[in-house]
């Protein structure tokens, strides 16, 4: 027996401008969740052919791992919107890079997102895309902060539900920075 305490296993955190993130949800572990879910979107959509649309550019790195396990035919689409916070919680979502109709009439539409916070964007997309008559539109997420929707959004696929906490990496950056981290980090305090 000894009294002498272990040390503390020593967290890597990152820097990015100034501040510091600790370490969230492991490549891997973002990897096999990956993995499932799109196992699960290639039986439900097997034969239908749908067009993944993932929202830049905090997706891009989820979608390109996602629809690598994709099995079927399925053609992409990027878009890429921006949010203005406004001065309240009624801020609008403007469609920077959008698609052509013909990719969303009668087709399959999966939404790739990155973070579900509010809600918002994706609520005023959903509806851009509703009035362009898609066979079906669903939305898969990567993360989403229970604790932060004001506009509820049915999700089909969800990676995993996170703390109402900032974080970066896998496509996601504070400022521009942290989007190449291979993992999910979470502002550190
Ligand atoms: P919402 O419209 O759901 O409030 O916000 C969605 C967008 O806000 C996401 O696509 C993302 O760009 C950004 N966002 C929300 N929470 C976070 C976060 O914790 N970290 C980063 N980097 N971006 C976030
Ligand atoms: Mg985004």
């Amino acid at each position: 027996m000894s009294n002498v305490k272990s040390p503390k296993p020593k967290v890597k955190l990152v820097q990015l401008h100034d501040l510091k993130f600790r370490p969230m949800i492991s490549a891997a572990k973002i990897k096999r969740r990956i993995r499932e879910i799109g196992s699960a979107l290639s039986q439900d959509f097997e034969g239908k052919k749908p067009v993944f649309i993932p929202i830049l550019n905090g997706a891009f790195m989820f979608a390109a791992d996602l629809v690598r396990e994709f099995r079927g035919d399925c053609e992409l689409a990027f878009v890429q919107l921006k949010s203005y916070a406004g001065t309240g919680s009624t801020g609008e979502v403007r469609v920077v890079l959008d698609i052509e109709r013909a990719k969303i009439e009668g087709r399959h539409l999966i939404l790739v997102e990155d973070i579900l916070d509010s809600g918002r964007t994706l609520h005023h997309f959903l509806q851009h895309l509703a009035a362009q008559n898609p066979a079906s539109i669903s939305t898969v997420v990567l993360l989403r902060k229970p604790a932060a929707v004001q506009f509820p959004i049915e999700v089909r696929q969800l990676g995993f539900d996170i703390e109402n906490k900032f974080v970066v990496g896998y496509g996601l950056d504070y400022d521009d920075l942290g989007r190449n981290l291979p993992s999910i980090f979470v502002l550190s305090e």
